[in-house]
């Protein structure tokens, strides 16, 4: 397992991002902190440094997303999967108005939960991005 991501899959992976964050969608065009790579899969949970298991992450999503790859949503306790940007499309998960990301299933209920995504700070700093 290496954790070392070459510059040219790094490059790949920024451009199959548009350069935005694949979980929350903010430009890294705006952002304070330079955004990152992200392993979707862990590597301590088996997941490769390869294209498919990579995606670009905000400084947010990727420190809140750390190593977890789901979570248990209640009332079931049932174990749901996050977002995987490389076999999810974004928006039959997520939609976004006025700044607040809703979910539309329980992957897109867990990744919030679990990114923070509607954090105050987050929300106030989408809507002045798109107004
Ligand atoms: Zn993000």
């Amino acid at each position: 397992m290496s954790r070392y991501i070459s510059e040219k899959l790094r490059i790949k992976v920024i451009e199959e991002a548009n350069n935005c964050c694949e979980y929350c969608l903010q430009s890294n065009l705006v952002s304070f902190y330079p955004h990152q790579i992200d392993h979707i899969i862990s590597l301590k949970h088996g997941g490769k440094t390869e294209l498919d298991n990579l995606a670009y992450a905000c400084f947010a999503c990727n420190n809140a997303k750390g190593s977890d790859i789901g979570t248990i949503l209640l009332p079931n306790r049932t174990f749901i999967r996050l977002f995987n940007p490389r076999i999810d499309n974004w928006y039959e998960h997520f939609e976004i108005e006025n700044g607040v990301i809703y979910d539309k299933s329980d992957i897109g209920k867990a990744t919030i939960k679990v990114l923070n995504l509607n954090e105050v700070d987050r929300v106030i700093e989408r809507q002045d991005m798109y107004s």
